[in-house]
């Protein structure tokens, strides 16, 4: 970690001092490197003296710090600016959880993550803890003037020491958001306070500038990744709430990415080199730094796949171990070919625009990384770059992007890419794919391998169904023929399919689906329906799941998700429209079988947390329950709400509403408040009490069998 930083450091200086060039006098030694704003805001020091103190109080939202004897210290930057206070003595820290819908998973996420105990107090739910050393550091709020009173010790050490205990922990550099703000919006807040020496180590942010909203979040270490070997402590949240508006309005980014061009070169063995052209859109006030989320490294986990360890509930003995391959950042340019100053760390890549892109004007950004990026799951002969931000991408509120991909694979693999096909060609030692997405997605997925497959075109739509490790006719005609008839199936209510071409590509494993736009992946008992064991029992369900994936391309893509808040509206809509269509094809029975094992799995999720925060369940020490929850709420909690209208309104109606929800948010976000009043617009009923319950709410509706 520390070696690649290192490196990354020595590549930044070279840009910044390319970047200075013409302005700066030569000079005998070379021309001095820009500062780094990035980096400049992660160099902070504290003075030799500092201050004692008694009730120093530092506030702001929803945290309060309070010290109420022990010393400050002012803590500044390269530049002698001061960038917040650190306190050491005995004191205490707050935080009030303010709106009583969230309440449920603030005391789920505090139970299974700390040893606190949340109070209810006039401000809300409270989490509170002591502390020996607090660090404050803030932007655009300000900082209380330390009493002229006694001297107290220097701070020095135990400000080395804390800074040191919190750098451990894998989270998003604040210094990219302290140098955003910075740069961006002096006068909007942006506060990180950071606790420790109580029963546990706790860190509040405020985030008027990116995120518009506060948080509370531990961290530690996760017993899964213990298990392979990993004992990085990592962040985990407890409470977060928006700084203005409802608990569950949807994100709204500073700016959006809305084109991407890029290019792949994947040589023979595990390395590839990108180079991607990012179009960005200021959507809230001026956009000056870009903050984005891209892997440091690729991961590798040898033993067994990271799919077949999630597929499966129960841990695996096997001793296995994760692999850490660097992913590196080599330059990034403005349009103009300038090199901008960049850091890329903890997973996040933070850049420095020339000038401020004004609200409503777009911006185009080149990267161009290597890497060891291509994993090859269970060591088969095809690797898979998914949704992970193997290329840089901004949060998914963000994220809606036309595209326009290359990529360029050493033979015998072939590259798969979604999209409509441009070109395919060989090239030298090259197999190459030129595709275009025509409409925003969110995600980009591509695969190469040793890949065959065939196609056919039926009323403007293609698919392709492509197996590895063979070619499989029997597989490739039944795959077309079901992926066809549920198109047909799901086009009749749902509307044109959104994408035109549609690859369904054999993944390694059993009883998986995965569906980016484009793309629908599914394990080898699709492929093998006649396998034995564990093949044979996955692919008894293999028309539901396929069927879940395919839908996957209306509702995920058609209508895309803001926020995992609403995932619901991928899962658990693709997942009813699946039962929905089996009830059409195997009859009532078959769909009162779903609703019977919605209820049941349903049933688990009693007393957790609404379905709008299924994504909030994190247990360090539990994380396979809080998997399972989060699961049983997107995949059979939701389903039995849409249940739950589809009995109450009936076939038409339901069907109406689907369609239309389709119609009137098809290409964009969706929320769930825009649902609702799809919904309404239909019935023409008041449909938020429901909502309230059983969505935003931990109801569990009641559902009358269809037979
Ligand atoms: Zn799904």
């Amino acid at each position: 970690m520390a070696l690649r930083r290192a490196a990354a450091r020595v590549v930044l200086a070279a840009f910044a001092a390319a970047l200075l060039a013409p302005s700066r006098p030569a000079s005998g030694e070379g021309v001095p490197p820009a500062p780094n704003p990035f980096l400049a805001a992660a160099d902070l020091a504290v003075g030799t003296s500092s201050r004692q103190v008694r009730g120093l109080r530092l506030a702001v939202g929803a945290g309060t710090a309070l010290l109420a004897e022990g010393s400050a210290a002012l803590v500044t930057g390269p530049d002698g600016v001061p960038a917040g206070l650190f306190l050491s003595g005995k004191g205490t820290f707050e935080y009030a959880s303010k709106d009583p819908r969230e309440h449920s998973a603030v005391r789920w996420a505090v139970k299974k993550n700390t040893s606190l105990s949340p109070a209810s107090s006039e401000a809300g739910l409270v989490v509170k803890d002591s502390f020996a050393t607090l660090l404050w550091l803030a932007s655009g709020a300000p900082l209380p003037e330390l009493p002229a009173g006694e001297p107290g010790p220097s701070l020095a050490d135990a400000f080395g020491k804390h800074r040191a205990r919190f750098a451990r922990i894998q989270e998003p550099p604040f210094s990219h958001l302290l140098s955003a703000a910075r740069r961006d919006a002096p006068a909007r807040p942006v506060v990180r306070a950071e606790a420790t020496g109580g029963r546990e180590d706790l860190v509040f942010l405020h985030d008027a500038l990116e995120a518009g909203r506060e948080s509370l979040s531990t961290s530690g270490r996760l017993q899964l990744r213990l298990r392979y070997g990993d004992d990085r402590p990592w962040a985990i949240l407890l409470a977060e709430q928006p700084l203005a508006g409802d608990l569950f309005d949807p994100p709204e980014p500073r700016a959006a990415l809305t084109h991407v061009d890029l290019s792949l070169t994947a040589s023979a063995g595990t390395g590839a080199s990108i180079s991607v052209t990012e179009t960005f859109q200021a959507r809230r006030g001026a956009v000056g730094t870009l903050l984005l989320d891209l892997l440091d490294t690729a991961e590798v986990q040898t033993g067994s796949s990271l799919i077949e360890t999630e597929m499966s509930w129960s841990v695996r003995q096997r001793r296995q171990r994760i692999e850490e391959r660097p992913v590196r950042v080599t330059g990034v340019f403005d349009d103009a070919g300038r090199p901008l100053p960049f850091d890329h760390r903890n997973d996040q890549v933070a850049v420095a625009l020339a000038a401020p892109v004004a609200e409503g004007k777009s911006v185009r950004v080149r990267f161009e990384l290597e890497g060891g990026l291509l994993v090859r799951p269970l060591d088969n002969n095809y690797w898979i770059l998914g949704t992970q931000p193997w290329f840089p991408l901004p949060g998914l509120a963000a994220q809606a992007f036309t595209a326009r991909v290359t990529v360029r694979v050493k033979k015998p693999f072939r590259p798969i890419a979604p999209g409509t096909t441009v070109r395919r060609a060989e090239e030298g030692d090259s197999h190459v794919v030129e595709t275009r997405l025509e409409k925003p997605v969110q995600y980009l997925t591509i695969l190469a391998g040793a890949f065959d497959w065939e196609e056919e075109t039926k009323d403007g739509v293609t698919l392709r169904v492509a197996s590895h490790g063979g070619r499989n006719p029997t597989a490739y005609r039944s795959l077309l023929d079901l992926g066809f008839a549920t198109t047909g199936f799901f086009e009749v209510f749902l509307g044109k399919m959104p994408v035109r071409e549609l690859t369904i590509v054999e993944q390694a494993s059993w009883g998986m689906g995965q569906s980016p736009a484009g793309l629908l992946l599914i394990t080898s008992e699709a492929f093998n329906p006649m396998g034995k064991g564990a093949y044979r029992r996955a692919a008894a369900g293999v028309n539901e799941r396929f069927a879940h994936e395919l839908a996957h391309q209306w509702w995920g893509h058609g209508v895309r998700m803001p926020s995992l808040s609403e995932q619901w509206l991928s899962e658990s809509f693709a997942e009813y429209c699946s039962a929905f269509f089996i009830r059409r094809v195997a009859g009532s029975q078959s769909y009162d079988l779903y609703l019977n094992l919605w209820r049941t799995r349903a049933k688990e999720t009693k007393g957790s947390v609404p379905i709008l925060l299924a994504h909030r369940l994190r247990a360090r020490s539990d994380q396979l329950q809080a998997e399972r929850l989060r699961s049983q709420l997107l995949y059979a909690r939701g389903p039995l709400v849409l249940a739950a209208i589809h009995a109450e309104i009936g076939d038409e109606a339901f069907l109406t509403f689907l369609s239309n929800v389709q119609s009137t948010l098809g290409g964009g976000n969706g929320s769930t408040r825009q649902v609702e009043e799809v919904l309404e617009a239909v019935t023409e009923k008041d449909w938020t009490p429901f909502f309230d319950l059983y969505v935003r709410g931990e109801a569990i509706p009641e559902v009358p069998s269809a037979k």
